[in-house]
This record gives C-alpha cells, structure tokens and sequence, in this order.
C-alpha cells in the first residue's frame, strides 16, 4: 500500500444476507475508493456474535462477505481484505477502550436501545460494548477515513470521544478518523416503513432487498414498497413529508447516475407505478449481474481462505504497531516477536 494515501477502514458483519443498503452504504463505490486510498476491508463477525447465531450460518455469511466484497469490485492485491477474529489486537485493545469508555454513554446509543428491544432475552454486555469494538476497529489502523453508512453517525461520535479522552491522557497516540459518506451519504430506509433504516436482522424480509435476492422477488418488493397518500401522488423528494418515494429516489439516484433533481423532472407527470416499475427494473437487473459475479467467487471457497489468510497477516502487521504504542502509553510491557 503507498503509504501517501490516506487510511480508509470499513467493516461489515456477518448477520445476515448483505442488503441494498449495505451495497449503498459501504459497496457501490469500491472500486473508485481504492483508487484513492489506502484500504482495509473486514468482516466484522466478532460483531455478530452479540446475537446467538446458528454457527454453520455465521460461518457460511463470513465467506458470503468476502465473496460479496471481491464481487463488489475489491482487489486483494491493492486493499486489505481480512476477518475480524483472525486479528487478535482488536479484542486486545477493545478491552483496553472499555477501561476508557462509560457505561452512560454506551447505554444511550440508539443501537444499542434498538436491539435491546429486539433481542429482549439476551442484553448480553457485548450489545453495550459494541461501539468499544467498533472504536477499536478503527484506531488500530490509524485510520484517517471510515467508509461508513449514515446510520453510523452516533457510533462515530463515541470514536471521537475516546480519541479526545486517550489523547487528552497520553499525547496523540491515535489519529482522529472522519467519515466517508459514500455516493450520497443516504441512509436506506425500510421499504414498508421508511422511517426506519434497511437492516439485515430486521425479521420482516419485506422490508428489505437483499444482494442475493432473485430478480423477481426485487421487483415484487419495490412495487409493494410504502409509498405516501398524497393525492394526486407527485414524485418529489421530501425526507418528511413523503419519506417511501425519497428513499425510492435515493435508490433510483444511485443506481441510475442520475442526480434526484433530473428523476424529478422525468418523473413529473408521471404516476407511482409507473416510477416503481422502472426503478424496480433497474435495481433487479444490476443486482442480477453482482449476483453473477458473486456466484463465480462463493464456488471457490479455497481462494477465499487464501485471501483471508494473507489479509490478517497484513493486517496484523499494521495492529501491532498501534497496540504496542497503547501498551507503551499506559504503562503495559510490550512483547517483542
Ligand atoms: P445489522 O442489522 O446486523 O446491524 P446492518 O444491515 O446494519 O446489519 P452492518 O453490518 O451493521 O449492516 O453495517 C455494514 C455497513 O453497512 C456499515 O458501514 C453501515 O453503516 C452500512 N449500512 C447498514 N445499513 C445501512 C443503510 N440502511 N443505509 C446505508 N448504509 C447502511
Ligand atoms: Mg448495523
């Protein structure tokens, strides 16, 4: 990796089938992204596992990721492509973190208030301590850039508070990381109820698109998507008002090139059928095509070991040198392979 280019981290887990709003969030722009930066591309699956997981499905979805991620346009040659748990220092220093970190405000994050509810039996500490995780994730690369989507926004802000603390306490040991809101920056919303974000653990399947989805099973889906009771029904982007018809042109917007304005424009006069009907088209063919290339690299699961193999090793070269510094800071002995 040239080391003028700055570092850009991003992560995704492995709880589920990978969504259109994954693929908006942190995939559509890969190849573009690792023109400009320097890349680290994990699957988060120590994330995944706050939730019980059937562990044959947690351990297919890791290679589904990697597979999706080389699909997706990621070059292991030039990015580094590698599994969370595969990289030791990121559990090391996340306890260090939690030591930095409060339980108030760990407790006041909206994920974690959001899948408390949902996972009602098991509030287990690693949903609370999650956002640590994440931190860790990040500072150990000195991360200059995150590739995150904009339902992050909360978890960010906690980063930069443990920058601030640690710093504050030890000189500037880690970098401060700004967010790379890829495309445009959307947050993807539900398709039956736009207010809430598209998820891959969310229950009701219709509520989401997933990347691996049949074609006609995505146009089904579109077509049934919330749209608002406005009469006469006008297609016009409008986050509060009509929130189904924004998120369907923030869809549109961004897998047809065009800007929202110029979707306005040719959507004028024009019913939401009739705009469903398109944008459902679009969407199933590009998919179809990423599913095409996806299956091509899911076959050999080999080569996919292979790549993460290299990448830890990779990555665990770039950790160490943090982890020590942290170990140096606060007073622990360094261990010298
Ligand atoms: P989970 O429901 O298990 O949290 P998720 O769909 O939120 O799954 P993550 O693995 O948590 O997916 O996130 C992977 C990346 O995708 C993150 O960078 C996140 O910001 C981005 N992302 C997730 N959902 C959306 C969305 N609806 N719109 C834009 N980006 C998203
Ligand atoms: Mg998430």
């Amino acid at each position: 990796m040239s080391s003028k280019k700055k570092i850009l981290f991003s992560a995704i887990q492995p709880s589920g089938m990978l969504t259109l709003g994954n693929y908006i969030g942190v995939l559509s722009d890969l190849v573009n992204i690792q023109r400009n930066y320097s890349c680290l591309f994990c699957v988060a699956d120590l994330h995944a596992i706050t939730v019980r997981r059937n562990p044959s499905v947690l351990y297919n979805s890791i290679f589904d990721i990697i597979a999706i991620y080389l699909a997706c346009g990621l070059d292991p040659n030039r990015s580094i492509l590698f599994v969370q748990s595969h990289v030791y220092e990121h559990a090391q220093l996340s306890w260090i973190l939690n030591c930095y970190s409060y339980i108030g405000e760990l407790s006041r994050m909206t994920q974690f208030k959001n899948k408390s509810l949902q996972f009602s039996k098991n509030i287990n500490s690693g949903l609370l301590n999650y956002p640590v995780l994440m931190a860790s994730d990040v500072l150990l690369y000195q991360t200059n850039v995150i590739l995150v989507g904009a339902d992050q926004k909360q978890h960010l802000e906690l980063i930069h508070d443990i920058v601030f603390r640690f710093n504050k306490l030890y000189g500037n040991l880690f970098v401060l990381p700004t967010s790379l809101a890829s495309l445009t920056g959307s947050k993807i919303m539900s398709l039956l109820d736009p207010n809430k974000k598209m998820s891959k653990s969310e229950p009701n399947h219709n509520n989401t698109i997933f990347l691996l989805e049949e074609p006609s099973s995505i146009i089904k889906k579109i077509k049934q998507a919330k749209t608002d009771s406005d009469q006469p029904s006008s297609i016009i982007y409008d986050q509060e008002k009509k929130p189904g018809i924004s998120n369907l042109l923030n869809i549109f917007s961004i897998f047809s090139g065009l800007s929202i304005t110029d979707l306005e424009h040719q959507y004028c006069d024009k019913i939401y059928s009739e705009f469903k009907r398109d944008i459902s088209e679009l969407v199933a063919e590009k998919l179809y095509l990423l599913q095409q290339q996806y299956f091509d690299f899911r076959k050999n699961e080999d080569y996919l070991q292979d790549i993460i193999n290299i990448g830890a090793k990779k990555a665990r070269l770039q950790a160490q040198i943090t982890l020590n510094k942290v170990y140096q800071s606060i007073g622990l002995p360094v261990k010298y392979y």
